[in-house]
């Protein structure tokens, strides 16, 4: 069902499953904002589901359901294949962190009777968007001991939450002159935190009550901001969109809903030919790298674990076969065509909301660099297991040639010799606070991705 609107097809039945399973994923969306929160939370429901920690078993059987965390920050998910590993896996690969503001290493400061926390923004933002709207504090602060505080502040309604404060127009006569890129700059992004001096304090009383606070309700000492991870993030719970309720409006689209389709994908079915997977990695927004980002050998490890365990005579070859056999979405969400800026997209190569799962073939910019560019033999087998499925799915670039670009993990798990396809949802406003999907998309990528892993062979 290629390049449809999805929503003509639908049955009353189906329209309910539809908005049922959109309310669960808002329910997920409002509920976990950070990589740390979305592993924990897909462990929970991992385990609830029968999934046994790969780490805890000697071996492992066809049937079987596995997962393996790397850091508190990455999980895979396993349904252990009828056939050989070694023919290869059917992976669903997302990733769980968002665009937003961490604070920096010694971030509290006073001035002018005011306390503010300095960040350092992740990802690409735009920066005008960031201010003068509520924010939550989301993150770990570690201890020396290796105590680890788990700290959300803004998203109880008893909470207090915290802002960027924004020039009034009244005075914005220079300020509205500059550039996009230039109105509100890095180093502008401060948050107001406190303006209450302590009593009976000489130096510094109002940052001196942040911390009597932070010292009080967390056992947060200032140097302990030394060893944190503390994310702001837009505070609030994601909402239906739209007077029909069609969209989701929420933080993080981008790519939580690749994330948790994959991972519901997995969950939701019953037993695969070829063993499934779905996994979920960290800082692809700041380019994959590090221990956590997709560019880690974690993956590889956990896969060779996992033929360890289920093969005699466990040797790299096996692993590198398994590698070469395996099939990929990298599950990443799409540039959706906008009515407000038509002239950055071409039409005829656009994602379009409602269409349903996008395929990607690549990505890159200025002459596809940087992509991984699937192969066309690659994308048949796609399209004929889409449309076996009645799966709505779409083709796209990002945009117009040349109008800018971008990347998402799949030239790194290629580089594997795996077969790699970008395939993900359209959002209008990415990177934006909040972001919109149409929940006839999510719906069709969790089917997709289902069939996916049930009929790529
Ligand atoms: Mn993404
Ligand atoms: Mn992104």
């Amino acid at each position: 069902m290629y390049s449809e609107n999805a929503w003509k097809k639908y049955t009353d039945k189906e329209l309910k499953d539809l908005f049922k399973f959109n309310d669960e994923y808002i329910e997920f969306l409002s509920n976990n904002k950070t990589e740390r929160e979305i592993t924990s939370y897909s462990v929970k429901v991992l385990e609830e589901n029968g999934f046994k920690d790969l780490k805890t078993l000697t071996s492992v059987k066809a049937g079987d359901k596995v997962y393996a965390v790397n850091r508190g920050k990455n999980v895979a998910a396993f349904i252990v294949g009828k056939e050989d590993i070694e023919k290869g896996l059917n992976i669903l690969g997302a990733h769980i962190d968002s665009p937003r503001l961490d604070l920096k290493q010694n971030p509290l400061y006073e001035s002018s009777d005011f306390a503010l926390l300095d960040t350092h923004y992740y990802g690409g933002i735009v920066k005008y968007q960031w201010v003068a709207r509520p924010l939550a504090i989301h993150g770990v602060v570690v201890k020396k001991d290796g105590t680890v505080i788990n700290v959300v502040i803004g998203e109880d309604d008893n909470d207090p939450v915290i802002c960027i404060t924004d020039l009034l127009p009244h005075l914005a006569q220079d300020k509205n002159t500059k550039p996009g890129t230039k109105v509100i700059e890095g180093e502008d992004l401060d948050i107001t935190v406190g303006s209450m001096p302590l009593k009976d304090e000489e130096k510094e009383p109002v940052k001196k009550l942040i911390l009597n606070i932070l010292k009080e309700k967390y056992n947060i000492e200032e140097e302990d901001f030394l060893s944190s991870e503390l994310e702001i993030l837009p505070q609030g719970k994601a909402r239906s969109m739209g007077l029909d309720s069609s969209m989701v409006l929420g933080y993080g689209h981008d790519d939580k809903v690749c994330a948790y389709t994959s991972l519901r994908a997995v969950l939701d079915t019953k037993e695969t030919e070829r063993t499934s997977c779905a996994v979920l990695v960290d800082k692809e927004e700041i380019g994959s790298v590090g221990a956590t980002g997709a560019q880690s050998r974690w993956f590889e490890n956990v896969i060779a674990e996992l033929i360890s365990k289920s093969k005699d005579g466990y040797n790299d070859l096996m692993l590198r076969n398994t590698l070469t056999n395996s099939y990929m979405l990298s599950s990443d969400v799409s540039a959706g065509f906008d009515p407000l800026y038509p002239g950055v997209f071409e039409k005829k190569n656009s994602s379009y909301l409602g269409k349903g799962l996008t395929f990607n073939k690549y990505t890159g910019a200025r002459g596809k660099s940087g992509c991984n560019d699937a192969m066309p033999e690659f994308m048949a087998m796609i399209r004929n297991v889409m449309d076996s499925n009645k799966i709505s799915y779409q083709t796209a670039e990002l945009g117009r040639v040349d109008q800018g670009g971008g990347g998402t993990i799949a030239y790194i798990l290629a580089n594997l010799n795996m077969n790699v396809i970008d395939a993900g949802i359209p959002v209008l406003s990415m990177h934006a606070p909040f972001e919109v999907v149409s929940k006839a998309d999510v719906y069709e990528a969790y089917k997709g991705y289902i069939a996916f892993i049930k009929d790529i062979k």
